[in-house]
């Protein structure tokens, strides 16, 4: 076989058949977790360009994250090289449009320098939109939360449900006296009046939300076919979880090529609160009556017990439709349901773990095999100072992103408006940084006449001086003119053709942001780096758009979807939508433990996976209303593991002040009854497991991983054993499973023998 076919020989017959299956056709690849989807995708790509000879510019990917993308990109080029990789289209079908929508503007009527406005953004306009009515509201005795508002709107959004129709729905509903299932009628009126406002801001603002991308995308695709004309073949990984609107626009690109792969699991659907339809599956094989499918069924990823544990999970709902998947892989060290009575104590137990692990594999874990898996952000306090006392390195992946920081905001809201001057959230967010003593009265009178005389707020406050405003003092003129000419300085600078990095540099000095951080913020050093750090990012941005320039016009792709954009609004639009769902500028992951939600581990893998709080209020968590997704979820977060994982909880959790006392997650609790009523061996070890030689063994050849060599720790272990001591982890913990004293238990630490 030829080189370029050698990537089809690290497949097996079923995964061969599913890349290789008929290029000009329907398919759908399904099967569980690990089973080698994304590799079968990326390995049918490979084929498709490879074998099939479409050109790779005619071919679409779509992936459910950037990071997803981008490592897809990475496995690509090992195989087809820069070039080729460099002309496919691909990313999520959040970015895809992006780029599309700014070459295609005109076609469905939005301005072409449209400003990307990220949940963060939305939720503000929202805020301020209710605001105004919050009298109203209060006299009727309603209660509407912004983010649950903003979620409904996002809901109507994904399943193409216009503002108009959304209102006109509330209010039949109102007249019928019925309401939909997610918020009595009295209030869906409210929102849909919202959602008419929240559509009419953005609108002159020249922004779009996420959900307006992909919106547009389709209207864009659907009623301009020559848009799509180049797609001879589309390619969905993770198709449980797109939405309406992502089907639809998955289908308009193919309508004329009618050639699709998708692959997915229905028992990893887990953003029904995203609208996500698994339904789509089926309207798939009806809008395609040729769709074949595939079915996969080995378990590549985790040991024989991890899996066990893990389907046992997902089984328990009744309505799913049965599976098989397998591993050849040996039982190895059975999944770990570690239980204390105090939440610091669990997480100490973790970043301990987590420690004696590194410490006593010889090497073959490193930091950057963990990953702590959480139900939602906020659970991951403690962990992190537990972590930080144990100076074990961690990121954190999907909190507090590097985009959604507040000097780094304040940064990109500056830029956002050199290049989108009608962009009034860019202009509220740095009219006031550094601080101009500007009050909200005259911002809000700012905003209503810049309405009325239809202009952006800041070309009003070009004519400052003829203004009667309500702060009338001349100091605050004065710091308003400054603005008007700092932001004249950088619209020159980049009307110039100055780079973002420059741009950005230009800004710090002429606003003194380093000063203003300094006077501030309490933490301003770290601040000031993270805006050293987006200055490295927009340097790398500028790059790599003059790589992918010359690899374009070294290739002439005529279907390239890049167009002459201004470097600004470049790397404006990839940092927007980097923070749409993950995070591609964080340092290299390697060395690091990784936090994260359960949401945003999916497609991905670690070694070792903890997973904290499997309580009764956390899974299902009390919020949500769907069981069955929630165990799909954890589900989804045990099938990460390969070789090693742990469920902790804690009896008590303190909520609000309170010491409140915790059940066991029912999912987990159900299989440990299971287990003892029928007299199995049960599925999960309550104690922390040895790792024999054995053990280890097995863990080193799941992972492909050479043998640790006798160590340090060896020699120490062997130490211990000929003075007839115990095995140093076990002294780590007492007979009732509970961790020493952190400080004692540091390790390696040097045993006192005498
Ligand atoms: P998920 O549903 O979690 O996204 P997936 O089905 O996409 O999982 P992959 O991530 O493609 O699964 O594969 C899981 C792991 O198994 C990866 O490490 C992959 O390299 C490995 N793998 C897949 N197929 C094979 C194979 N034929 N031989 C060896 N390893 C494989
Ligand atoms: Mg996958």
């Amino acid at each position: 076989m030829d080189q370029e076919a050698s990537f089809l020989l690290a497949l097996n017959e079923e995964q061969l058949r599913a890349a290789t299956h008929n290029p000009s056709s329907t398919l759908q690849i399904l099967a569980g977790p690990g089973s080698g989807k994304t590799r079968v995708l990326t390995s049918r790509i490979a084929h498709l360009i490879l074998n099939c000879h479409i050109p790779p510019s005619a071919i679409c990917a779509v992936t459910f994250t950037n990071k997803a993308a981008n490592e897809m990109r990475e496995r690509l080029t090992k195989l087809l090289g820069k070039t080729r990789v460099s002309q496919l289209k691909m990313g999520t079908f959040h970015s895809l449009c992006a780029r599309f929508l700014r070459k295609f503007a005109k076609l469905v009527d939005i301005p072409d320098n449209f400003t990307v406005c990220d949940a963060g953004e939305s939720k503000k306009i929202i805020t301020a939109l209710l605001k105004t009515r919050e009298k109203d509201l209060k006299a009727r005795g309603l209660s509407l939360e912004p983010g649950q508002c903003a979620s409904l709107i996002s809901k109507a959004k994904s399943r193409c449900l216009s503002a108009q129709d959304y209102l006109e729905e509330a209010k039949a509903h109102m007249h019928s006296k019925t309401s939909s299932a997610d918020i009595p009628s009295s209030l869906e009126t409210v929102v849909g009046e919202v959602y008419v406002q929240y559509e009419a801001t953005l609108r002159r603002n020249s922004a779009l939300d996420f959900d307006d991308l992909l919106i547009y995308g389709v209207k864009l695709f659907s009623g301009h076919p020559l848009t799509v004309s180049w797609c001879q073949h589309i390619l969905v990984d993770e198709f449980q979880d797109t939405n309406i609107t992502q089907y639809e626009l998955m289908r308009s690109i193919a309508e004329s090529a009618r050639c699709i792969t998708i692959v997915g699991d229905p028992d990893q659907s887990i953003y029904g609160w995203r609208a996500a339809e698994v339904e789509n599956l089926a309207k798939m094989r009806r809008d395609f009556p040729n769709t074949a499918q595939v079915f996969l069924e080995e378990n590549y990823r985790s040991t024989a017990s991890i899996l066990d544990a893990s389907l046992e999970i997902v089984s328990q709902d009744t309505k799913r439709i049965n599976k098989s998947l397998y591993t050849a892989h040996p039982d190895g060290i059975s999944p770990v349901l570690y239980q204390v009575q105090k939440e610091q104590e669990e997480a100490a137990f973790i970043a301990i773990e987590i420690k004696r692990l590194v410490a006593q594999m010889g090497g073959s874990f490193r930091w950057g095999d963990f990953a702590i898996l959480l139900r939602y952000n906020a659970l991951s306090r403690n962990l992190e100072s537990a972590l930080q006392r144990e100076g074990i390195p961690h990121r954190i992946l999907g909190g507090r992103r590097f985009f959604e920081r507040l000097e780094v905001k304040d940064v990109l809201a500056y830029l956002q408006l050199v290049d989108n001057p009608a962009f009034s959230p860019a202009f509220l967010r740095v009219i006031n940084v550094p601080g101009r003593g500007i009050g909200e009265k005259t911002l809000l009178e700012i905003q209503q006449r810049a309405e009325k005389a239809e202009k952006s707020p800041l070309q009003l406050l070009e004519g400052i001086f003829d203004m009667r405003l309500p702060d009338n003092k001349p100091s605050i003129r004065k710091k308003i003119t400054t603005f008007v000419q700092v932001m004249r300085k950088l619209q020159k600078s980049a009307k110039e053709g100055m780079g973002p990095s420059d741009l950005i540099s230009q800004l710090l000095d002429l606003v003194q942001y380093e000063d203003h951080l300094r006077k501030t913020q309490p933490d301003w050093e770290t601040r000031w780096e993270n805006v050293k750090e987006l200055i490295t990012f927009a340097k790398e941005v500028e790059e790599q758009n003059l790589r992918d320039a010359a690899t374009r016009e070294a290739s002439a792709d005529v279907s390239s979807l890049d167009v002459e954009m201004s470097p600004l609004r470049q790397f404006l639009q990839v940092s927007m939508l980097s923070s749409a769902g993950d995070n591609d500028t964080e340092e290299s992951s390697q060395e690091k433990v990784t936090i994260t939600t359960c949401h945003s581990a999916k497609g991905l893998e670690w070694p070792v996976v903890m997973i904290p709080s499997v309580d009764a209020s956390t899974y299902p968590f009390i919020r949500s209303e769907d069981e069955d997704e929630e165990r799909r979820l954890l589900y989804v977060a045990c099938t990460r593991a390969k070789a090693l994982l742990y469920l902790t909880r804690s009896t008590t959790r303190m909520v609000a002040g309170d010491q409140k006392a915790r059940g066991l997650s029912k999912f987990i609790q159900a299989i440990m009854e299971n287990c003892a009523t029928q007299n199995k061996m049960p599925l999960f070890r309550q104690h922390v497991p040895h790792l024999e030689l054995e053990d280890r063994a097995i863990i080193c050849n799941v992972l492909q991983r050479p043998e640790p060599v006798e160590s340090e720790v060896e020699g120490m272990v062997e130490g211990f054993r000929r003075l007839g001591r115990e095995h140093p982890p076990q002294i780590l913990w007492t007979p009732a499973g509970q961790p020493l004293n952190p400080v004692q238990a540091t390790w390696p630490f040097a045993p006192s023998l005498a």
